[in-house]
């Protein structure tokens, strides 16, 4: 028998082994390249990770594979190694990461052609829509839609799945010369350049401070307060890394990646800008992504999902909102975008800066104590002074429909100044909870431990966990009684109680449920913009990223539940998420006012929100943390399980500390604790029982050994076919 070579592959699917494949013709694929190969019963797309000569082959026949689909692998060797450390550090197959890391036309068997771009603007979209009539709507959207795809432009089917049917609408616009179409070969158009302002003495130096190290890992942690200029230190940064030949990573949070920020990139620095993110058609993201594979995209700028995109000639990576829950994601592949772009960083050998107002406490920590640099940019940048924060008690007024007096006089004095106010609560719908006056019903969701949300268009009962819906019921479904009442306030219950108060006002509401139709978000913003809106009612879609100068009142509703909450991070995210819907206030000249509604006014973490004191809630934070060892201070993961079966979640869990403890790695065993399963804070969820267990180490190291080889016995245990099971490393939502 002649030797025969051996490939093993990852392939996409939810085992975390690899498997060996033969290659009968002596085309031998290069590691990471994608091959098409038969699995079961069906072919699966995979990643070559080794391959060996084998003198004496098995006497079992390996199949072989179909076909070789890469000639040379999609991923460089960098990028692989990132890939791989991924798979390794979050417990998750190698084939699954490869393909998440991908677009998803590359996914597929082979590669898909690139689509020709059709349409480009031929001037800054800002500049563009100066052109138009105020009530061309379709423009609008062509123009906010080929603004979004950046330098790359769409075409009109991609348009079309953007904008919504706009074929007139492109005639118009072409015959205007405000778009042009575009070859095929012609990969940029010109892009007037605008100036920025002239740096201020902070910005000034954090440029330089990170610029300085161009060709060396650093982490820079650049805490500066909303407004404080941290973009134009990124913008200025990005252009000298730029123009040195090499490329620039930036990652923002998915509600931060407006047009706006896009031209902002663009125009400022005057090249193309490759977008990548989830909403973007699939023709456009993966033309971005080839563009930056191929060393066209001088600057990415994207969600979590960017921090997979290949950069040949990597400079420098920027993080903005660092702290920003969106760059973990919640399901399949569990990865912290964030972790890994430090992570990028250090093995790219490059600059990395994150950026914040309040920084997660991990970051906070680390910059603390020397592993990361921190950079401060203490004062707002400009004129603009940071708006006063004040507290009212709700305890002492009473709320109707979850207004008090004094916010609702602020509001009236600032419509009768011709300024616009912000109403934020984060919780949609026009009431959470529908209750039985005379037998104490409550309306609850059948699949999930939860409430059902009345939703006001066409009167249905919501469940806002698994999207259940029913008619809301006129009368008690238990006793027949018709005195129901409604408890708690969301968005649409606020919205009619401002029209009602405030009829002559213009009352505009934000939140995922008007946001739903394509392209509603970016007309509402406009309309603020444009100050064609006197009251936004909006939830957290609001809360970043964007630039309203015309509003001076922000009032903040029910911030309180964050306070009863079981999860560790609460009081951090709800200094986070007030501080930034705070900022949205009297960016521009207007000194801007904070008004938040609250019954523990006395709250040690309420008085630091008046004062700005992001640091006092950190330290108080981190002190809780060291005692409990939670992080930064300790390291966690979370085995998850749920199923229809009541009792199966916890049993496997139990099963799982069980073989947990049998587990005998030589390196420390006795830094990892296994706690006890525990049923998940939400038990019922879509019909399924959920429970979690909690493993905690006082190391990294000896954890992701230990997970490695927890997993692996539990791939191969019978009873972990009975229950949907996963493992989240360094989980940053507890349920
Ligand atoms: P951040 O990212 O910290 O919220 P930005 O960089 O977006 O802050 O800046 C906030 C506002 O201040 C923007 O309108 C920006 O153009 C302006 N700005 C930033 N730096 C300066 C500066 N040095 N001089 C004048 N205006 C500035
Ligand atoms: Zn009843
Ligand atoms: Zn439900």
């Amino acid at each position: 028998m002649s030797a025969a070579t051996v490939i093993s592959v990852a392939v996409a699917a939810p085992l975390s082994r690899h498997f060996d494949y033969a290659l009968d013709d002596s085309n031998v694929p290069a590691v990471g390249a994608r091959v098409l190969v038969p699995f079961g019963s069906s072919t699966r797309v995979g990643f070559v990770v080794s391959y060996r000569t084998d003198p004496s082959p098995p006497t079992r026949t390996l199949k072989p594979i179909i076909e070789i689909i890469d000639e040379t692998p999609l991923f460089d060797d960098g990028l692989r190694r990132l890939l791989e450390f991924a798979a390794d550090y979050y417990q998750h197959p190698l084939g699954e990461v490869m393909q998440a890391a991908l677009p998803s036309r590359l996914r597929k068997r082979l590669e898909a052609p690139v689509d020709p771009v059709n349409f480009v603007l031929t001037d800054s979209a800002n500049a563009i829509r100066t052109h138009l009539a105020a009530n061309a709507a379709r423009q609008y959207r062509v123009v906010d839609a080929l603004e979004a795809a950046g330098g790359g432009g769409l075409n009109s089917a991609e348009l079309r799945q953007t904008a919504g049917e706009c074929g007139n609408a492109l005639k118009r616009l072409e015959s205007l010369g405000l778009i042009r179409s575009l070859s095929a070969d012609e990969s940029t158009n010109t892009i007037t350049t605008t100036p920025g302002p002239t740096l201020n003495p902070h910005q000034l130096s954090a440029v330089e401070r990170i610029i300085s190290n161009q060709g060396r890992y650093e982490c820079f942690l650049l805490e500066g307060v909303t407004g404080s200029g941290k973009t134009e230190v990124y913008l200025e940064c990005a252009r000298r890394v730029i123009a040195n030949q090499r490329q620039v990573l930036v990652l923002v949070p998915e509600i931060a990646l407006t047009p706006q920020l896009i031209s902002r990139f663009r125009e400022r620095l005057g090249v193309p800008v490759s977008v990548l993110h989830s909403g973007l058609a699939d023709g456009a993201r993966q033309r971005a992504w080839l563009a930056a594979k191929n060393g066209l995209g001088p600057i990415v700028l994207g969600t979590r999902s960017a921090v997979f995109a290949a950069l040949p000639r990597a400079g420098l990576i920027v993080i903005d909102e660092e702290h920003d829950p969106s760059f973990k994601q919640q399901d399949g592949f569990r990865y912290n975008a964030r972790d890994i772009a430090i992570k990028r960083a250090s093995m790219e050998n490059i600059p990395i800066v994150l950026g914040s107002a309040t920084p997660s406490l991990e970051s906070y920590y680390n910059a603390r104590r020397g592993r990361y640099t921190g950079v401060a940019l203490p004062q707002r940048a400009g004129s603009a002074l940071m708006p006063a924060l004040h507290l009212i008690d709700s305890g002492q007024w009473p709320l109707s429909d979850g207004l008090t007096r004094p916010l609702i006089d602020a509001i009236e004095r600032c419509l009768k100044r011709g300024e616009q106010s912000l109403i934020f609560i984060n919780r949609r719908g026009f009431a959470p909870v529908t209750i039985c006056g005379h037998c104490g019903w409550q309306g609850k969701c059948s699949r999930c431990d939860a409430f059902l949300t009345l939703h006001q268009q066409n009167a249905m009962l919501r469940c806002h966990h698994c999207g259940s819906t029913c008619p809301a019921p006129t009368k008690c479904p238990d006793c027949g009684d018709s005195d129901l009442f409604l408890a708690g306030v969301g968005t649409q219950r606020v919205e009619a109680a401002l029209a009602r108060l405030f009829p002559e006002a213009r009352v505009l509401r934000i939140d995922r449920d008007s946001s739903a139709a394509r392209g509603a978000l970016e007309s509402h913003l406009e309309q603020i913009r444009l100050r064609q809106v006197d009251i936004v009612v909006g939830t957290q879609i609001l809360s970043k990223g964007h630039d309203f100068p015309g509003i001076t009142l922000v009032g903040v509703l029910n911030s309180d539940q964050a306070l009863y909450s079981v999860d560790f991070r609460a009081a951090e995210r709800l200094f986070q998420s007030i501080t930034q819907v705070a900022g949205r206030a009297g960016r521009a000249s207007d000194p801007g006012r904070v008004l938040v509604q609250t019954a523990f006014a006395d709250h040690p973490l309420m008085r630091a929100l008046t004062r700005h004191d992001y640091a006092a809630l950190a330290e108080t934070e981190l002190e809780l943390r060291r005692k409990t060892m939670l992080p930064p201070f300790g390291y966690l993961a979370l085995l998850r399980a749920e199923s229809i079966n009541a009792n199966a979640a916890v049993e496997f869990l139990k099963t799982a500390a069980d073989i947990g403890h049998t587990i005998d790695i030589d390196e420390d065993r006795a830094a990892v604790t296994i706690m006890d399963p525990v049923p998940a804070p939400m038990e019922r969820r879509a019909g399924r029982t959920r429970a979690q267990l909690m493993i905690q180490s006082t190391r990294r190291a000896p954890l992701r050994i230990f997970l490695s080889h927890l997993v692996s016995a539990l791939e191969a245990h019978r009873s972990a076919r009975s229950v949907r099971w996963s493992v989240d490393v360094d989980p940053i939502d507890l349920y």
